[in-house]
Protein backbone atom coordinates (compact mmCIF):
# COMPACT_ATOMS: atom_id res chain seq x y z
CA UNK A 1 0.00 0.00 0.00
CA UNK A 2 1.09 3.43 -0.78
CA UNK A 3 1.17 6.33 0.84
CA UNK A 4 0.58 9.52 -1.04
CA UNK A 5 0.50 13.99 -0.36
CA UNK A 6 -0.67 15.11 -3.55
CA UNK A 7 -4.01 15.86 -5.54
CA UNK A 8 -1.24 15.18 -8.59
CA UNK A 9 0.14 12.25 -7.28
CA UNK A 10 -2.88 10.47 -6.45
CA UNK A 11 -4.49 11.60 -9.75
CA UNK A 12 -1.57 9.54 -11.46
CA UNK A 13 -1.89 6.47 -8.99
CA UNK A 14 -5.32 5.98 -9.68
CA UNK A 15 -4.92 6.82 -13.77
CA UNK A 16 -4.05 2.84 -14.02
CA UNK A 17 -6.45 1.16 -12.04
CA UNK A 18 -9.12 3.70 -13.49
CA UNK A 19 -8.05 2.94 -17.48
CA UNK A 20 -8.42 -0.96 -16.20
CA UNK A 21 -11.32 -0.56 -15.61
CA UNK A 22 -11.15 -0.76 -11.78
CA UNK A 23 -13.96 0.29 -9.58
CA UNK A 24 -12.68 2.91 -6.82
CA UNK A 25 -13.96 3.16 -3.24
CA UNK A 26 -12.74 5.66 -1.18
CA UNK A 27 -12.83 5.91 2.82
CA UNK A 28 -12.65 9.12 4.25
CA UNK A 29 -10.89 9.39 7.68
CA UNK A 30 -9.59 11.25 10.32
CA UNK A 31 -7.51 8.95 11.17
CA UNK A 32 -6.27 6.98 14.44
CA UNK A 33 -8.06 4.03 12.82
CA UNK A 34 -10.20 1.57 15.21
CA UNK A 35 -12.20 -1.49 14.17
CA UNK A 36 -14.63 0.73 13.04
CA UNK A 37 -12.64 2.54 10.14
CA UNK A 38 -11.84 -0.99 9.07
CA UNK A 39 -15.61 -2.37 8.73
CA UNK A 40 -15.88 0.86 6.21
CA UNK A 41 -12.81 -0.42 4.71
CA UNK A 42 -13.52 -3.81 4.41
CA UNK A 43 -16.65 -3.17 3.27
CA UNK A 44 -14.80 -1.00 0.62
CA UNK A 45 -13.04 -3.65 -0.56
CA UNK A 46 -15.93 -5.57 -1.00
CA UNK A 47 -17.83 -2.85 -3.18
CA UNK A 48 -15.36 -1.66 -5.15
CA UNK A 49 -11.85 -2.85 -7.18
CA UNK A 50 -8.99 -0.56 -5.92
CA UNK A 51 -9.39 1.15 -2.07
CA UNK A 52 -8.38 4.50 -1.49
CA UNK A 53 -8.49 5.61 2.43
CA UNK A 54 -7.58 9.03 3.09
CA UNK A 55 -6.66 10.48 6.20
CA UNK A 56 -7.00 14.23 7.08
CA UNK A 57 -7.50 15.96 10.47
CA UNK A 58 -9.50 18.26 8.85
CA UNK A 59 -9.49 21.41 11.07
CA UNK A 60 -12.53 23.20 9.06
CA UNK A 61 -14.62 20.68 10.99
CA UNK A 62 -13.63 21.19 14.35
CA UNK A 63 -15.94 23.52 16.42
CA UNK A 64 -13.18 24.07 19.07
CA UNK A 65 -9.44 24.29 19.03
CA UNK A 66 -8.78 21.90 22.37
CA UNK A 67 -10.74 19.13 20.58
CA UNK A 68 -7.96 19.50 17.24
CA UNK A 69 -4.92 19.75 19.43
CA UNK A 70 -6.13 17.02 21.59
CA UNK A 71 -7.12 14.74 18.24
CA UNK A 72 -5.19 11.72 18.33
CA UNK A 73 -2.94 11.13 15.16
CA UNK A 74 0.01 7.94 14.34
CA UNK A 75 -0.15 7.82 10.91
CA UNK A 76 2.30 4.67 10.72
CA UNK A 77 0.41 3.16 12.91
CA UNK A 78 -2.71 3.44 10.58
CA UNK A 79 -0.80 2.93 7.36
CA UNK A 80 -0.66 -0.55 9.12
CA UNK A 81 -3.95 -1.04 10.26
CA UNK A 82 -4.79 0.20 6.19
CA UNK A 83 -2.77 -2.21 4.42
CA UNK A 84 -4.16 -5.14 6.75
CA UNK A 85 -7.76 -4.24 5.72
CA UNK A 86 -7.05 -4.03 2.39
CA UNK A 87 -6.28 -0.92 1.15
CA UNK A 88 -4.12 -0.16 -1.86
CA UNK A 89 -3.47 3.67 -1.62
CA UNK A 90 -3.19 5.70 1.81
CA UNK A 91 -3.88 9.61 0.74
CA UNK A 92 -2.72 11.54 3.92
CA UNK A 93 -2.72 15.76 2.52
CA UNK A 94 -1.12 18.16 4.65
CA UNK A 95 -3.32 20.74 5.34
CA UNK A 96 -2.01 23.15 2.61
CA UNK A 97 -2.35 20.70 0.51
CA UNK A 98 -6.39 20.46 1.19
CA UNK A 99 -6.53 24.60 2.10
CA UNK A 100 -3.99 25.98 -0.19
CA UNK A 101 -3.33 29.97 0.37
CA UNK A 102 -6.26 31.76 -1.10
CA UNK A 103 -8.26 29.07 -0.85
CA UNK A 104 -12.05 30.38 0.33
CA UNK A 105 -15.12 28.30 -1.13
CA UNK A 106 -17.11 26.48 1.28
CA UNK A 107 -19.79 23.81 0.37
CA UNK A 108 -23.53 24.00 2.14
CA UNK A 109 -26.00 21.78 2.47
CA UNK A 110 -28.81 23.84 4.34
CA UNK A 111 -31.69 23.42 6.64
CA UNK A 112 -32.47 21.16 9.54
CA UNK A 113 -30.01 18.74 8.25
CA UNK A 114 -27.15 20.67 9.35
CA UNK A 115 -28.99 22.83 11.90
CA UNK A 116 -30.08 20.35 14.26
CA UNK A 117 -28.57 18.29 16.57
CA UNK A 118 -24.50 17.77 16.19
CA UNK A 119 -25.39 21.72 14.12
CA UNK A 120 -27.21 22.57 17.27
CA UNK A 121 -24.77 22.18 19.82
CA UNK A 122 -21.29 22.28 17.57
CA UNK A 123 -22.67 24.79 15.28
CA UNK A 124 -23.47 23.92 11.52
CA UNK A 125 -20.14 25.24 10.44
CA UNK A 126 -19.04 21.60 11.68
CA UNK A 127 -21.20 20.53 8.67
CA UNK A 128 -20.48 23.10 6.27
CA UNK A 129 -16.48 22.32 6.78
CA UNK A 130 -17.46 18.14 6.64
CA UNK A 131 -19.00 18.59 3.07
CA UNK A 132 -16.52 21.53 2.16
CA UNK A 133 -13.83 18.55 2.62
CA UNK A 134 -15.88 15.54 1.70
CA UNK A 135 -16.76 17.20 -2.13
CA UNK A 136 -13.11 18.18 -2.51
CA UNK A 137 -12.06 14.53 -1.03
CA UNK A 138 -14.54 13.06 -4.21
CA UNK A 139 -13.50 15.01 -6.56
CA UNK A 140 -9.49 13.85 -6.19
CA UNK A 141 -10.29 10.91 -6.02
CA UNK A 142 -13.55 10.50 -8.01
CA UNK A 143 -14.80 7.10 -6.53
CA UNK A 144 -17.16 4.98 -7.57
CA UNK A 145 -18.48 4.40 -4.29
CA UNK A 146 -17.82 6.27 -0.93
CA UNK A 147 -18.33 4.89 2.72
CA UNK A 148 -19.51 6.62 5.71
CA UNK A 149 -20.71 5.18 9.13
CA UNK A 150 -23.96 4.57 10.74
CA UNK A 151 -21.96 6.35 14.10
CA UNK A 152 -22.67 9.40 12.47
CA UNK A 153 -25.97 9.22 11.52
CA UNK A 154 -26.70 12.71 10.71
CA UNK A 155 -23.36 12.85 8.91
CA UNK A 156 -24.24 10.49 6.65
CA UNK A 157 -27.69 12.05 5.61
CA UNK A 158 -25.76 15.06 5.09
CA UNK A 159 -23.16 13.85 2.87
CA UNK A 160 -26.17 11.83 1.20
CA UNK A 161 -27.89 15.08 0.82
CA UNK A 162 -24.72 16.78 -0.78
CA UNK A 163 -24.31 14.25 -3.74
CA UNK A 164 -28.01 14.05 -4.39
CA UNK A 165 -27.90 18.16 -4.92
CA UNK A 166 -24.72 18.25 -6.55
CA UNK A 167 -25.08 14.90 -8.73
CA UNK A 168 -21.70 13.74 -7.23
CA UNK A 169 -21.53 10.63 -9.40
CA UNK A 170 -20.50 8.52 -6.70
CA UNK A 171 -22.58 5.93 -4.57
CA UNK A 172 -22.91 6.69 -0.89
CA UNK A 173 -22.79 3.58 1.49
CA UNK A 174 -23.47 3.29 4.78
CA UNK A 175 -21.88 1.04 7.24
CA UNK A 176 -23.65 -0.16 10.95
CA UNK A 177 -21.74 1.16 13.67
CA UNK A 178 -18.97 -1.04 15.40
CA UNK A 179 -19.52 -1.24 18.92
CA UNK A 180 -16.94 -2.91 21.93
CA UNK A 181 -18.44 -5.83 23.52
CA UNK A 182 -20.00 -3.57 26.68
CA UNK A 183 -22.13 -1.43 23.82
CA UNK A 184 -19.33 1.58 23.98
CA UNK A 185 -19.57 2.64 19.82
CA UNK A 186 -15.80 2.82 18.86
CA UNK A 187 -14.63 6.51 18.70
CA UNK A 188 -11.17 7.97 17.85
CA UNK A 189 -11.83 10.15 21.20
CA UNK A 190 -12.33 7.25 23.33
CA UNK A 191 -8.37 6.93 24.03
CA UNK A 192 -8.64 9.86 26.18
CA UNK A 193 -11.17 8.40 28.64
CA UNK A 194 -9.69 7.47 31.90
CA UNK A 195 -10.57 4.25 33.50
CA UNK A 196 -13.51 6.20 35.60
CA UNK A 197 -14.63 7.90 32.51
CA UNK A 198 -14.51 5.31 30.12
CA UNK A 199 -17.06 3.50 32.77
CA UNK A 200 -19.24 6.35 32.20
CA UNK A 201 -19.13 6.47 28.50
CA UNK A 202 -21.47 3.39 28.51
CA UNK A 203 -24.48 5.42 29.35
CA UNK A 204 -24.86 6.45 25.74
CA UNK A 205 -25.11 2.46 24.65
CA UNK A 206 -27.03 2.20 27.51
CA UNK A 207 -29.92 4.94 27.02
CA UNK A 208 -30.34 3.42 23.56
CA UNK A 209 -30.74 0.01 25.04
CA UNK A 210 -32.96 1.14 27.39
CA UNK A 211 -35.30 3.07 24.59
CA UNK A 212 -35.22 -0.02 22.71
CA UNK A 213 -36.20 -2.42 25.42
CA UNK A 214 -39.16 0.07 26.33
CA UNK A 215 -40.69 -0.22 22.94
CA UNK A 216 -39.76 -3.68 22.11
CA UNK A 217 -41.10 -5.24 25.83
CA UNK A 218 -43.79 -2.97 26.39
CA UNK A 219 -44.80 -1.70 23.37
CA UNK A 220 -44.19 2.24 24.46
CA UNK A 221 -43.93 4.16 21.31
CA UNK A 222 -44.75 7.62 23.07
CA UNK A 223 -41.34 9.98 21.83
CA UNK A 224 -41.47 11.48 25.38
CA UNK A 225 -41.67 8.19 27.31
CA UNK A 226 -39.45 6.73 25.58
CA UNK A 227 -36.82 9.48 25.51
CA UNK A 228 -37.65 9.51 29.51
CA UNK A 229 -36.77 5.89 29.53
CA UNK A 230 -33.23 6.48 27.47
CA UNK A 231 -32.23 9.71 30.18
CA UNK A 232 -33.34 7.51 33.41
CA UNK A 233 -30.50 4.64 32.56
CA UNK A 234 -27.70 7.40 31.92
CA UNK A 235 -28.46 8.72 35.54
CA UNK A 236 -26.47 5.72 37.14
CA UNK A 237 -23.49 6.43 35.21
CA UNK A 238 -23.70 10.43 36.20
CA UNK A 239 -23.91 11.49 32.53
CA UNK A 240 -26.27 13.67 31.36
CA UNK A 241 -27.01 14.30 27.83
CA UNK A 242 -25.88 17.27 25.86
CA UNK A 243 -29.24 16.33 23.83
CA UNK A 244 -31.52 13.34 23.42
CA UNK A 245 -34.09 13.04 20.35
CA UNK A 246 -36.30 10.91 18.95
CA UNK A 247 -36.58 11.97 15.46
CA UNK A 248 -37.00 10.80 11.65
CA UNK A 249 -34.54 9.37 10.08
CA UNK A 250 -34.59 11.05 6.50
CA UNK A 251 -35.11 15.14 7.74
CA UNK A 252 -34.65 14.65 11.40
CA UNK A 253 -37.67 16.30 11.99
CA UNK A 254 -39.01 15.54 15.91
CA UNK A 255 -41.46 12.63 15.98
CA UNK A 256 -43.94 12.32 18.39
CA UNK A 257 -44.01 8.34 18.32
CA UNK A 258 -42.33 5.84 16.99
CA UNK A 259 -45.02 4.55 14.30
CA UNK A 260 -42.29 4.06 11.55
CA UNK A 261 -38.33 4.09 12.04
CA UNK A 262 -36.93 6.20 14.60
CA UNK A 263 -33.75 8.08 14.78
CA UNK A 264 -32.63 7.98 18.18
CA UNK A 265 -29.51 10.11 18.34
CA UNK A 266 -27.67 10.94 21.42
CA UNK A 267 -25.06 13.29 22.32
CA UNK A 268 -23.02 13.75 25.95
CA UNK A 269 -19.73 15.10 27.52
CA UNK A 270 -17.90 13.14 29.70
CA UNK A 271 -14.21 13.86 31.30
CA UNK A 272 -12.74 15.72 28.55
CA UNK A 273 -14.59 13.66 25.60
CA UNK A 274 -18.13 14.47 23.78
CA UNK A 275 -19.46 11.72 22.41
CA UNK A 276 -22.63 10.72 19.96
CA UNK A 277 -23.87 7.28 19.51
CA UNK A 278 -27.42 6.56 18.23
CA UNK A 279 -29.73 3.93 17.05
CA UNK A 280 -32.86 3.28 15.26
CA UNK A 281 -36.02 2.28 16.70
CA UNK A 282 -38.18 0.28 14.41
CA UNK A 283 -41.40 -0.44 16.17
CA UNK A 284 -42.88 -3.52 15.17
CA UNK A 285 -40.43 -4.93 17.85
CA UNK A 286 -37.10 -5.32 16.42
CA UNK A 287 -34.45 -2.69 16.98
CA UNK A 288 -31.36 -2.02 14.80
CA UNK A 289 -27.88 -1.15 16.07
P1 LIG B 1 -13.65 9.78 11.62
O1 LIG B 1 -12.24 9.32 11.44
O2 LIG B 1 -14.11 9.81 13.04
O3 LIG B 1 -13.96 11.02 10.84
O4 LIG B 1 -14.54 8.64 10.97
C1 LIG B 1 -14.32 8.22 9.64
C2 LIG B 1 -15.49 7.37 9.23
O5 LIG B 1 -15.58 6.23 10.10
C3 LIG B 1 -16.85 8.10 9.32
O6 LIG B 1 -17.63 7.74 8.19
C4 LIG B 1 -17.41 7.54 10.60
O7 LIG B 1 -18.84 7.55 10.62
C5 LIG B 1 -16.89 6.13 10.59
N1 LIG B 1 -16.90 5.56 11.94
C6 LIG B 1 -16.40 6.13 13.06
N2 LIG B 1 -16.63 5.34 14.14
C7 LIG B 1 -17.32 4.25 13.67
C8 LIG B 1 -17.85 3.09 14.29
N3 LIG B 1 -17.75 2.87 15.61
N4 LIG B 1 -18.49 2.20 13.51
C9 LIG B 1 -18.61 2.40 12.16
N5 LIG B 1 -18.12 3.48 11.52
C10 LIG B 1 -17.48 4.40 12.27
Amino acid sequence: MRTIRTVAELRAALAEPRRGGKTIGLVPTMGSLHDGHLALIRAARDAADHVVVSLFVNPAQFNDSADLAAYPRDEHRDAGLAHEAGADLLFAPSTDEIYPPGFTTQVRVAGPLTETLEGAHRGADHFHGVTTVVTKLLNMVGPDVALFGQKDAQQALVIQRLAADLDLPARIEVVPTVREPDGLALSSRNVRLDPQDRRRALALSAALRAAESELREHGTTDAEALSAAARAAMTPFDVEPEYLALVDPEDLRPVGSVDQDTLLAVAAHVGPVRLIDNTILTPNGGAER
